[in-house]
């Protein structure tokens, strides 16, 4: 699967694209991830990439020109996306990136800045706009990282043990069972005595349980959602 970041901080992703699962995973050629740079697309002598609102008020704008230009120099693999990070966007879940993961050759990610872009690039550019939360960041680089970061992750390869992915939060629409390791006993803390005891199927019960009773309390929208609350949950 291709990634392209178009960023106007290229250097942003230096670590983070060397570092741990997703460094091995790319080094692997799980995924191929390009940085474009706006700027380098720019004509004007002084490498404009924002400028005022039209209609006044405060912030700058990212400019059309570069960034339309910056995308139609990539090459075109389909099916693929070109997904603008905004927190106007739809909402980020783990559905929507298994979807990413299991339906597109390429992804071009648009970085915003400053105020935002150009309605015209979320208009005539972007074929989908992605959001992390209801909260406003400066830089769509975050956001860039995390949706790149949250897709390579489910693409066969990066993770050993396909059973991670299965068990985790939200694959079910619950979260996951709390999770001990060594020593057995630490300051006092003991781990539950069920996770020592060697009955798989009584563990495999205690932590279907930890999940229904954990969604129930933490996640009620989750909760409301899933079709488990019918289930019983002690046990
Ligand atoms: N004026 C914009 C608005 O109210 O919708 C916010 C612009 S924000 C300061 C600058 C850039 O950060 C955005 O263009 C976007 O790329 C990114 N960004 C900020 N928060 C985000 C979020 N929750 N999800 C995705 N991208 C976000």
């Amino acid at each position: 699967m291709r990634f392209d970041i178009v960023t106007l901080f290229p250097d942003f992703f230096t670590s983070p694209l060397q570092t741990s699962l997703l460094g091995r995973a790319l080094q692997n050629q799980i995924a191929q991830v390009y940085l474009t740079n706006p700027r380098d697309f720019t004509t004007d002598k002084h490498h404009r990439v924002d400028d005022e609102p039209y209609g006044g008020g405060a912030g700058m704008l990212l400019k059309p020109e570069p960034l339309f230009v910056a995308v139609e120099s990539l090459p075109h693999l389909p099916p693929r996306e070109v997904v603008l990070l905004s927190p106007q966007g739809e909402p980020l879940t783990q559905t929507v990136l298994a979807e990413f993961a299991e339906n597109y050759a390429q992804l071009v990610l648009l970085c915003g800045h400053y105020e935002g872009v150009d309605e015209r690039v979320r208009q005539h550019l972007v074929t989908r706009e992605v959001s992390i939360g209801d909260f406003v960041l400066t830089c769509g680089e975050i956001p860039a990282l995390t949706l790149l970061n949250g897709i390579v992750r489910l693409l066969p390869g990066t993770v050993g043990k396909t059973d991670s992915l299965r068990d985790e939060s939200f694959s079910e629409g619950l979260l996951e069972y709390p999770q001990y390791t060594r020593p057995a006993s630490f300051r006092g803390w003991d781990v539950p005595e069920i996770l020592r005891s060697g009955n798989h199927g009584a563990i495999a019960a205690w932590r279907k349980a930890q999940q229904l009773q954990r969604t129930r309390d933490r996640r009620p929208d989750l909760w409301d959602a899933g079709s488990q609350n019918s289930a019983p949950t002690e046990g």
